[in-house]
């Protein structure tokens, strides 16, 4: 993508790099210096570059840009989670959550601007508009948190932003791809340098980019599973028609580097009287015997029209114990952000409800909608 004709250096592989320096002239070694420059440093500005001569870095801005999203909205919750919304140059929005702990925290990325997928309890999902977002924009929700923080020169230890889940909106396995090359920008050693080990992928289940993903990637693997039955997830999640949980499994099973210290996280989310019962609990043990697995048990985030209740807390909590019961850590999520509507399963919500009161005000002023990117 280009700002002023100017390409954008996020988001290129090291070999895209040294394409594009070539095409003005310039040797392998100088994407090297750049890759330090952007990745490590977190420099945006060629003039500051200090280890590449002046009438270079002029070069360099004349074709060139280190570029950051636009930022339309940032709210930080009450519990001190936060959220971006970004607008990319089509128009197109996508949003990112940080969540806090400590003295670290999990940073939430988008992989498409909504999603394909029409499961019935997500928000996401209602959504008409869709589309992948490119390597530079995932990336790019990356850089801008660590802005936010102040998290350059990438540090080694101590980062708050410590960890990567790919949760927010989209599927991510469907934009595979452009996922994949962000990625491993992102676990780059000699730049941002986020271990394998500390990024997630969560999947709602696309089989065989699960066996891409742990072939190449190697990343920390979630699957949201939330149902025992072919016949509730069927319902309730359509590409379970397509994959079905036994392949899904079979998958799960073959996932490489899965053991005991490095688990598969089953995500449950918790639906009344829909998939909670007790023996619902022990038909998850029962089924994912083998796995070297955790589960980690979502209380249902509640959004405007949605068919479904969360379950109670004791509800959730014998589930939860029949779990542990059965050998397997089931910690209950506490939802974070959900003031800001940032927890899961809520992305979208706000700056959709914008829209549709802007565009209502169109309306009433008399004014034809030629906004094309109301959804
Ligand atoms: N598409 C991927 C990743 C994004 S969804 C996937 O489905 O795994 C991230 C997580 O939020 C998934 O586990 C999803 O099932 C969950 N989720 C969706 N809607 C939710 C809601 N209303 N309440 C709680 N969790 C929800
Ligand atoms: Fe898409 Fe995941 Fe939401 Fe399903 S739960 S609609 S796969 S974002």
């Amino acid at each position: 993508m280009t700002t002023d004709n100017k390409q954008n250096l996020i988001g290129l592989d090291r070999g895209e790099l040294v394409v594009a320096l070539a095409a003005i002239g310039e040797k392998p070694f100088r994407a090297k210096q750049l890759w330090h420059w952007i990745y490590f440093q977190g420099e945006t500005d060629f003039a500051n570059m200090t280890t590449i001569a002046k009438t270079m870095q002029g070069k360099l801005a004349e074709h060139f840009v280190v570029g950051r999203p636009n930022i339309s909205e940032c709210q930080t919750s009450k519990d001190t989670s936060r959220k971006w919304l970004f607008k990319f140059s089509d128009g197109n929005e996508a949003e990112t959550v940080f969540i806090p702990e400590e003295d670290r925290g999990a940073l939430c990325l988008s992989s498409q601007v909504g999603c394909t997928l029409t499961c019935t309890f997500c928000h996401t999902g209602t959504q008409t508009l869709v589309r992948n977002l490119t390597p530079e924009e995932i990336v790019g929700q990356l850089m801008v948190a660590r802005d936010t923080y102040d998290e350059w020169p990438s540090p080694k230890e101590a980062r708050m932003l410590s960890n990567i889940v790919l949760m927010g909106m989209g599927e991510p396995l469907f934009n595979y791809d452009n996922v994949a090359k962000a990625v491993k920008i992102i676990m780059d050693g000699d730049g941002i340098s986020i271990s394998k080990r500390r990024i997630t992928l969560s999947t709602s289940g696309v089989v065989p980019e699960i066996r891409k993903c742990g072939a190449e990637l190697g990343v920390n693997l979630a699957i949201s599973l939330h149902a025992v039955s072919d016949e509730l997830r069927d319902r309730i999640m359509p590409i379970n028609k397509k994959y079905p949980l036994k392949e899904l499994l079979q998958a799960c099973r073959e996932y490489p580097g899965a053991s005991n210290a490095r688990r598969i996280t089953f995500e449950y989310i918790m639906l009344k009287g829909v998939n909670d019962s007790p023996a619902d609990a022990h038909q998850l043990v029962r089924m994912i015997k083998g796995i070297p697995a955790k589960f980690n048990l979502i209380p249902f985030n509640k959004w405007p029209g949605a068919e479904f209740e969360s379950s109670d807390s004791k509800t959730i909590a014998r589930f939860s114990e029949i779990l542990n019961d059965g050998g397997y850590s089931a910690p209950i999520r506490v939802p974070r952000g959900r003031d800001i509507l940032a927890a899961c399963g809520q992305l979208r919500s706000a700056s959709e409800r914008q829209r549709k009161s802007r565009l209502k005000a169109r309306i009433a002023a008399g004014i034809e909608d030629d906004d094309h990117s109301a959804a």
